[in-house]
């Protein structure tokens, strides 16, 4: 039910954005992530800002939105359209606001953290995501502005209301008497939260009482949150207030293969309201949820090499560290098989994992212990077909000196991933003269926890 648009609420805010915005000449980086809160965020401040004379529009308004390369496909296509139509709105209407997207450098992204180095699909408790893939590509976008004009505000489309938490964390960030953040991390940088006022009444009253100044539907946005209880997961990017969010992904607007949310509201949402292509990947995300404690598909020591031990007594047993090379070839063949079935209606080039992220996992197993370079291998088998793969190097070894190689660790019961480790030292001090370094290098594998863990008391694998 939808109640008439407080317009003295609405118009004070807007006196207060266009107070803020002539206060200084600092750029403005505002997070947009397609949900509700960032949308009213966007829509008061290209309103404020149509509304003041042509002289005093003097600085530039960012408004960014995070890319994970895993979001929900029809919430990015979305994301996209509407920045283009922000985009063209405000070059016909001569207003400095300029859209961007961020994304994780390739490094960071989900596959390659979790396919490349086995990084445990995230958790509640172990939420490595939100920093990798939004956060600390949205910082860079500030600092990149901070290091060209010295400082900058981010404004956030954050609310009191929406967790007594959260209003606290923004309650001590208050500068007394400002309307101005501190930024928890980033120096040079402050928050700024118009919305922190609105409940959530004021912001559907809002959306669906106010035209989109660049075209959209509001009541589009609002059937996306009908039958969908969870929050957004908004482009936060002030650690602390993320940290008092609570659960991100609990939403429509989450990455589709988000694990920690035990529901996945990003899928099952659309799938219900006949987005029937989308099932292979809710049943790829159920099923890289449900591998993740898995034992057999995880290393027992950490990625240093070190281990640790969880339980007591009897029930005490080695920690869980990496997803091994072998269940990551089996997550990355599945991932591509689930890349196979998906036909998505909107966007026939839609892919699940890019080209640059299948290079860099390549890199990385060459790198590791993949003698076998699987990557290509398992490429060709699932999609039928063969990429341009620049990383050329030749296989250290040949198919059976590498079976011979097996046989011999077997017969001396020495571990081959061992050897595999202490001949990818020795193939990268190949080539130089001097050779400083190698046996250190050695000996900090043969130190390594886990090849004396039999010597450890109280040891169950
Ligand atoms: S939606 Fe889930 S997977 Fe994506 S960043 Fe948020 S918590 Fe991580």
């Amino acid at each position: 039910m939808i109640n008439l648009l407080n317009n003295q609420m609405i118009e004070d805010t807007i006196q207060n954005i266009q107070n803020v915005y002539m206060m200084d000449s600092l750029p403005w980086v505002v997070g947009y992530s397609g949900g509700k809160d960032s949308t009213v965020l966007v829509q008061l401040i290209f309103n404020a800002i149509l509304k003041m004379p042509e002289q005093k529009r003097h600085k530039k308004v960012y408004i960014i939105s995070s890319d994970t390369l895993v979001e929900t496909p029809l919430i990015i296509a979305s994301i996209n359209k509407t920045l283009m139509r922000i985009q063209e709105k405000a070059l016909e209407l001569d207003l400095p606001i300029e859209t961007h997207k961020v994304r994780p450098e390739i490094e960071k992204s989900f596959w390659s953290s979790i396919i490349g180095k086995g990084y445990p699909s995230p958790r509640q408790k172990f939420r490595w995501c939100t920093d990798r893939m939004k956060i600390d590509p949205a910082n860079k976008f500030i600092k990149d502005k901070v290091d060209h004009f010295g400082e900058v505000i981010m404004v956030l489309g954050v609310r009191d209301s929406e967790s007594a938490t959260r209003a606290q964390v923004m309650e001590n960030h208050t500068i007394e008497g400002k309307v101005l953040m501190r930024h928890s991390t980033l120096s040079n940088a402050y928050v700024y939260a118009p919305i922190r006022h609105f409940d959530l009444e004021d912001v559907w009253n809002y959306l669906l009482n106010e035209e989109s100044p660049w075209g959209n539907d509001n009541y589009e946005l609002h059937a996306l949150y009908q039958n969908s209880t969870g929050g957004e997961c908004p482009l936060i990017v002030d650690k602390d207030i993320k940290e008092s969010a609570g659960s991100c992904g609990n939403s429509r607007f989450g990455c589709w293969t988000c694990t920690v949310v035990t529901e996945d509201k990003a899928l099952n949402g659309f799938i219900e309201s006949g987005e029937e292509w989308l099932r292979p990947l809710a049943e790829y995300r159920k099923w890289l949820s449900e591998i993740r404690d898995n034992r057999e598909m995880r290393e027992k020591r950490r990625m240093n090499g070190s281990i640790y031990f969880v339980g007591q007594g009897d029930e005490r047993e080695l920690g869980l560290g990496p997803f091994t090379l072998e269940a990551r070839k089996e997550i990355l063949r599945k991932l591509l098989e689930t890349q196979r079935r998906v036909v998505n209606p909107y966007d026939s080039d839609y892919e699940l994992i890019t080209i640059e992220e299948l290079k860099h996992i390549r890199k990385l197993w060459l790198d590791e212990e993949d003698w076998h370079d699987s990557v290509p291998m398992i490429y060709r088998e699932v999609m039928g077909r063969d990429l341009d793969w620049e990383y050329n190097e030749r296989a250290l070894f040949e198919e059976d000196q590498i079976t011979d190689l097996e046989f011999l660790c077997d017969e001396h019961q020495v571990s081959m991933q061992l050897i595999k480790k202490l001949v990818n030292v020795e193939k990268n001090y190949s080539g130089y003269r001097v050779r400083r370094g190698l046996f250190q290098e050695f000996d900090k594998i043969l130190k390594q926890d886990w090849l004396h863990y039999g010597k450890v008391e109280g040891y169950k694998e």
